[in-house]
């Protein structure tokens, strides 16, 4: 029997056969990312339901030396999830861990296991008055772990900040079957390294998180959704500096291009345009109250009143109820949806500092679409976090092999023009598979080393999610 055989079989011996699928109708669905580009295999899937269970798993792959694949949702953007293709891994859903330990309004905390989809924390949260606010598109699917393993981000950042801000400590299994536990959520704690820091962004290379300590905040009372036009991304830039100086209510603040708005209208039905007139850029800004007093909606009027006074946009609208602050969401969230509607599109999820980011959206586009005559290059996102979704559509040129041959062409060029504007190739969603090989071109020696060195200090052995984050391990 081959050291894989002998893992499964003594998993299934002590944890018993529900923790032990090995259907591969079962398992099909995740070896694949969520995209659907890249496709793994895994010979089975362990799903255990404790910390307990999770501790004898990764004991017997260090014993047996067979790699594992931490799972969540496989919602992940970076195929970080993925199993590799020769079937060497074996994949290790958390999914079963699905339990709220304990949640608490005093201490403003949720413990909840990395299995808990993160709606589900939402719904729970909310019925104590307090609120999770980290949110995303993919809320129905990724999990606590997922999101922590990822520091993932989403449209409240602005004002709350990514998973890291917002994990107080995690329980994870280190590689040699030891517990971590990090649960006290303690809000000051010197110890020496952050072994949770370490653990959040890791992507399943460092060890495999049970459970996370979660900050909650106050439920919102009233919130109000704004969409206003204006001239250029630093424009908007602008009206985000002479908001914030303001209030400390607005917690988004999307960018929005002319033409990305055109494609929602065109290709989303029951969309329509906020304002009569075509504005080169937009922005949709959400604030919210906590205080039920508070009369958010009159405060945001106020603002983009004075703030179209000072000729920093060229119009605006509130929303008038909950069902249009929707609609307006709608346009943002569609945007990728409308880009696949329309033909093929390569998304780089980039960063650079916050007020460097109008001009390199300007300055990127423009040399994107004249090294590839034809392609259409576009950003939209989270302007505030210095943050953009920055996009290039295949336009007229798109011969069936066009990621493949041009595509990675125009991604290393968009690579290159973050890298020299001293940015990030991934804000938000990871390096894992799909950005290892950029990763590996681009980034510091200093910074490469010293992944590594981590890497080869917590997994001697090389059991935890290999040939993904950490490049030549
Ligand atoms: C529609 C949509 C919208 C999205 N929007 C955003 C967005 O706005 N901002 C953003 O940041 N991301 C966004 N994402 C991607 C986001 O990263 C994931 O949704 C989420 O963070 C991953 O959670 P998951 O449970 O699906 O993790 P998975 O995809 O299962 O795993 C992701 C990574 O974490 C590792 N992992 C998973 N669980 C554990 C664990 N318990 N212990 C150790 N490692 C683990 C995996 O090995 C993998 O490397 C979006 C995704 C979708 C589909």
């Amino acid at each position: 029997m081959d050291a894989q055989s002998q893992l499964i079989a003594e998993a299934e011996r002590q944890l018993g056969p529900r923790a032990v699928i090995t259907d591969p109708k079962e398992i099909e669905p995740w070896a694949t990312d969520w995209r659907g580009r890249v496709h793994g295999t895994a010979a089975a899937m362990l799903a255990p339901v404790s910390t307990e269970e999770v501790a004898t798993i990764v004991t017997l792959a260090a014993r047996h030396r067979v790699p594992l694949v931490p799972q969540g949702g496989n919602t992940g953007m970076v195929a970080g999830a993925t199993p590799p293709a020769d079937g060497s891994a074996v994949l290790l859903s958390l999914r079963r861990m699905n339990r709220i330990r304990s949640i608490s309004a005093v201490n403003r905390t949720a413990i909840a296991e990395a299995g808990v989809v993160l709606a589900t924390l939402h719904e729970a949260a909310h019925d104590m008055g307090m609120r999770f606010p980290l949110t995303l598109g993919s809320r129905g699917s990724c999990t606590i772990g997922g999101l922590t393993s990822t520091n993932a981000g989403g449209t409240q950042v602005l004002r709350f900040g990514t998973m890291r801000s917002l994990v107080a400590g995690v329980e994870a299994v280190l590689p040699d079957g030891s517990v971590h536990s990090g649960l006290s959520g303690l809000k000051k704690d010197n110890r020496g390294y952050s072994l949770d820091q370490l653990l959040i962004g890791a992507e399943g290379t460092l060890g495999v998180i049970t459970a996370a300590a979660l900050r909650l905040v106050p439920a919102i009372a009233s919130r109000a959704v704004a969409w206003a036009g204006v001239e250029s991304p630093s424009r908007a830039l602008e009206l985000l500096r002479f908001l914030e100086a303001r209030t400390n209510a607005a917690e988004g603040f999307e960018l929005v291009p002319a033409d990305s708005l055109q494609l929602v209208l065109e290709h989303i039905p029951a969309t329509r345009a906020p304002l009569a007139a075509e504005h080169a850029w937009n922005v949709l800004i959400e604030a919210t109250a906590s205080d039920p007093a508070a009369n958010i909606s009159a405060e945001l009027e106020q603002l983009l009143a004075a703030a179209l006074q000072q000729g920093l946009i060229a119009d605006a609208v509130i929303a008038a109820n909950e069902s249009q602050a929707e609609a307006f969401w709608k346009l943002r969230d569609t945007i990728s949806e409308a880009e696949r509607a329309e033909g093929p599109t390569l998304a780089h999820d980039i960063s650079v500092a916050v007020a460097d980011m109008p001009r390199f959206i300007t300055d990127a586009a423009a040399e994107v679409e004249r090294k590839f005559p034809g392609v259409i290059a576009s950003a939209f996102g989270h302007l505030g976090d210095g943050n953009v979704h920055f996009h290039v559509r295949a336009g007229s040129h798109a011969a069936p092999d066009w990621y493949e041959t041009e595509g990675e062409k125009i991604t290393q060029l968009v690579d290159d023009l973050v890298t020299a504007a001293g940015g990030s190739i991934s804000a938000e969603h990871g390096i894992g598979q799909l950005k290892l090989s950029e990763f590996e071109r681009l980034a510091p020696p200093g910074r490469i080393h010293a992944l590594r060195a981590i890497k080869h200090a917590l997994d001697p052995l090389n059991i935890m999610n290999p040939g993904k984050l950490v490049p030549f391990e």
